[in-house]
């Protein structure tokens, strides 16, 4: 492992599925490796055998597969430091604690959890925070020995210095100043032996060679304990930086009422990768001239860590969804249709059998071509798009009142045989035949057209009506005709 090289890493905990904040952290662990030509590694931080949800690592893969987020070493590609799961490295851990214990730098605490809530009451009435009044600090060695021998579990706690301050040079927040007197003696292994997140990180980010510790703001108080630790152990301090908080648009902390918060949620609704991550890198960082629409690529060109806000971000769903209406309008037809295609599935339009043929994906891919510029998202292009699959008896109801008068029947009528006597149905042909109607009718082509869009979809609003005329084809589309003059000349008699 060369030491020179950036190495930094993305250390989940597999509590859930990966959501907005931690798929940024990723993505700017991931953006700063790539800028510098360094290494990410992967590793998954599952020593709280009581937080691990079952399935959440699958998730969390999945999740950065589809954002394009690689990275170097970490599961499924293995690397120099394996493993990358801390509950295998358990042995590893007992060798550090070990170290501290015969260095008298950490102790054993066999202070039983009433006793430590009875001190907690007591600091509780008198209003002060919680700190271990250090019961167990200064024990006897022969005590101690004595006590383990009796079976009297106990915890291990490192040892704070009890003055001073420790000065922290963040990469994003700038210098911090943390008094030394406000920290306890803090436990790094628990009662059942296993080492706390703070402990194991620190062996890890060091057996790992992390040059930068890239995380969330809400990580600052674990900062000081863990400097300390990295000293103790005598191993070099990795640089920080803390990544500012994603805030609500009311500015209070972010939550499920906030709407989608994680990547597969976003995968769900019909949001693209390269929007997500676009709009991921706007959340903290500003790449020149405020350019919005920024490829990853671009931004791994641009990046400057330096330049990263200390400010809390605040997410904005409409921001993100417009980005995505300009990732799905710019993206190759072939990859949007292909992205479409489940939605499609899902919403019961087609099965899979149908798109094992050519001519089917070609009409699919035509359709998304035509839909995609009104629309943002590709759950958006399924639900514009229901209508070339589906008949249906019902149309918009403001339309009916504009456009289904007896005079637009009657002009339906007229286009209706004017296409039915048509021979060649492409756009270019039924856009030629809809002028000279309009011409011949002295009327507006808008006019002229309004009642045939209402007949051919049921809505006012379409695609262009001549791109919806040939996907439709000319039978549906006579067919359809024919029910709306029928539907029109029912409401006369009515
Ligand atoms: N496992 C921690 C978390 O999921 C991250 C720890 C770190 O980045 O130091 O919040």
């Amino acid at each position: 492992m060369q030491m020179s090289e950036v190495r930094v890493r993305f250390a989940p905990s597999p509590t859930g599925n990966l959501h907005v904040g931690g798929a940024r952290t990723c993505l700017f662990n991931w953006l700063f490796a790539r800028s510098m030509g360094g290494k990410l590694i992967l590793r998954i931080e599952d020593t709280d055998p009581a937080r691990f949800q079952e399935g959440s690592v699958g998730q969390i893969i999945r999740s950065m597969k589809w954002l394009g987020l690689d990275w170097d070493e970490g599961p499924e590609v293995g690397g120099p430091c394996e493993p990358y799961f801390q509950s295998q490295r358990t042995e590893i851990y007992q060798k550090y604690l070990q170290q501290l214990l015969d260095e008298g730098k950490a102790y054993y605490c066999f202070c039983t959890p009433e006793e430590l809530e009875a001190q907690r009451a007591i600091q509780r009435e008198r209003k002060q925070p919680f700190r271990y009044p250090r019961t167990c600090r200064n024990l006897s060695k022969e005590e101690v020995e004595r006590r383990i021998a009796a079976g009297e579990p106990h915890s291990i706690r490192f040892k704070i210095p009890t003055s001073g301050h420790l000065r922290v040079n963040d990469i994003i927040h700038g210098r911090m100043d943390f008094d030394l007197t406000q920290f306890d003696d803090f436990v790094i292994a628990k009662t059942n032996g296993t080492p706390t997140y703070n402990f194991a990180v620190v062996i890890d980010d060091h057996l790992m060679g992390m040059t930068h510790v890239l995380r969330a703001e809400e990580h600052i108080p674990n900062t000081p304990k863990q400097i300390l630790l990295f000293q103790a152990l005598g191993f070099e301090v990795p640089e920080f930086g803390h990544m500012s908080m994603i805030l609500a648009p009311d500015r209070s902390k972010l939550s499920k009422r906030h709407g989608a918060q994680s990547v597969e949620e976003f995968q769900a609704l019909g949001y693209l990768p390269e929007a997500l991550l676009n709009y991921l890198t706007l959340l903290g960082w500003s790449p020149e001239g405020n350019q919005e629409i920024i490829t990853k690529e671009e931004t791994v060109k641009q990046f400057d860590m330096n330049k990263m806000s200390h400010k809390g971000a605040v997410y904005d769903i409409k921001k993100l969804y417009w980005i995505n209406g300009q990732y799905l309008n710019s993206l190759p037809l072939e990859r949007i249709a292909k992205d479409a295609e489940p939605f499609f599935v899902a919403a019961g339009l087609i099965t899979e059998e149908w798109l094992q043929e050519e001519a089917n994906r070609n009409y699919l891919s035509h359709l998304v071509d035509v839909v995609r510029v009104r629309v943002k998202t590709l759950q958006e292009i399924v639900d514009a798009s229901t209508y070339f699959f589906r008949d249906f008896a019902e149309y918009d109801e403001k339309g009916v009142r504009k456009f289904f008068t007896p005079e637009g029947i009657a002009q339906l009528e007229i286009c209706r045989s004017r296409v039915a006597a048509q021979e060649a149905f492409d756009e270019a042909s039924l856009e030629t035949l809809y002028n000279t109607l309009a011409e011949e009718a002295g009327i507006a082509l808008g006019k002229v057209i309004q009642p045939s869009r209402l007949a051919l979809s049921g809505r006012t609003v379409t695609p262009g009506m001549f791109d919806m005329m040939v996907l439709l084809g000319k039978e549906k589309t006579l067919a359809r005709m024919d029910q709306a003059i029928a539907y029109g000349k029912g409401l006369e008699r009515a």
